[in-house]
């Protein structure tokens, strides 16, 4: 049997060891993501700065590889990993969350992301089981968890994650893959016009700018990948998301008091429930507004 027959014969006859693979594959392109969202963000802020300082430097060049060299490493005191410090979620509570050279603390942040990422994994095959869909389900949710995580750190998102997103999106679209070219182009221009709009009118009532130019594109993301439909469903899930958390940080801080708070992350986590749950919500919601 070849691989892909391997697959589907698990898939017709042993689903819950493909469930169980899927969720293992996740974690291991979890490991990967953490890498992506500690050094893209090092990476383009080091490009930024050679180029600051005059021309394209040697660093710029030496650091294509940057997310395989230098191999997995401690933060605090550079103790290169050997492979079974580097499983996902095992090692870190093998370790009992500290690194074994130094002793510091490992952030909670890397098995949460790993932990999610096999979730996603998870879910895609669940819901969507042996098909493009599953693959873009998880892609997507993949990308919108590095931009929520980057979102978090840096209070940006990258355009070297959203831009060719957009365009991939378009380009799928084109070739017959996911919704039809109409809604991909309508929800690219739209995710990125709303946003942008909003925060027109939000820099003129306030005098501050409220959503950036990130997450407008995050919003072209969502729109070319998912529609004008999708895109709803993504918004209205950030507006809800943000609002709630705005509540808990206004309950647990001291009133008026402004802190910055980045919307990418809401935007990020709308975008998963559109991806994940969106026709279930549509059909739902129109059951509710035109009962038969
Ligand atoms: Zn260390």
């Amino acid at each position: 049997m070849s691989f892909p027959e391997q697959i589907l014969w698990l898939y017709q006859h042993q689903p819950a060891v493909l469930l169980a693979l899927a969720m293992v594959f996740g974690l291991m392109i979890g490991s990967f993501l953490n890498v992506v969202i500690v050094r893209l963000p090092a990476r383009l802020e080091q490009i930024d700065n050679d180029e600051n300082e005059g021309g394209e430097s040697a660093a710029s060049a030496a650091g294509k590889w940057f997310l395989i060299v230098p191999p997995s490493h401690c933060p605090g005191c550079g103790h290169r990993l050997p492979w079974y410090e580097n499983i996902p979620i095992a090692s870190y509570l093998i370790l009992g969350r500290k690194c074994s050279s130094c002793r510091a603390a490992i952030s909670l942040r890397y098995p949460m992301v790993e932990a999610l990422t096999g979730f996603l994994a998870l879910a895609a095959l669940w819901h969507f089981s042996l098909s493009v869909d599953s693959i873009i389900a998880f892609g997507l949710g993949c990308l919108f968890l590095v931009i929520a995580c980057i979102d978090l750190d840096r209070l940006m998102i990258p355009d070297v994650l959203s831009l060719p997103a957009i365009w991939l999106g378009l380009a799928a679209s084109a070739m017959g893959i996911g919704i039809v070219p109409k809604d991909a182009i309508i929800g690219a221009v739209c995710g990125y016009g709303v946003l942008a709009l909003i925060n027109s009118i939000y820099a003129l009532l306030t005098q501050r700018q409220g959503i950036g130019r990130g997450d407008w594109k995050l919003a072209a993301v969502i729109g070319a990948w998912l529609g004008p439909q999708g895109l709803t469903i993504s918004l209205m899930g950030a507006f809800l998301l943000g609002s709630l958390a705005g509540l808990v940080l206004m309950a647990a801080f001291a009133q008026g008091r402004r802190t910055a708070v980045p919307f990418g992350p809401f935007l990020a986590g709308g975008g998963v429930i559109a991806v994940y749950f969106g026709p279930d919500l549509a059909q739902w919601y129109m059951a509710l507004i035109m009962p038969r």
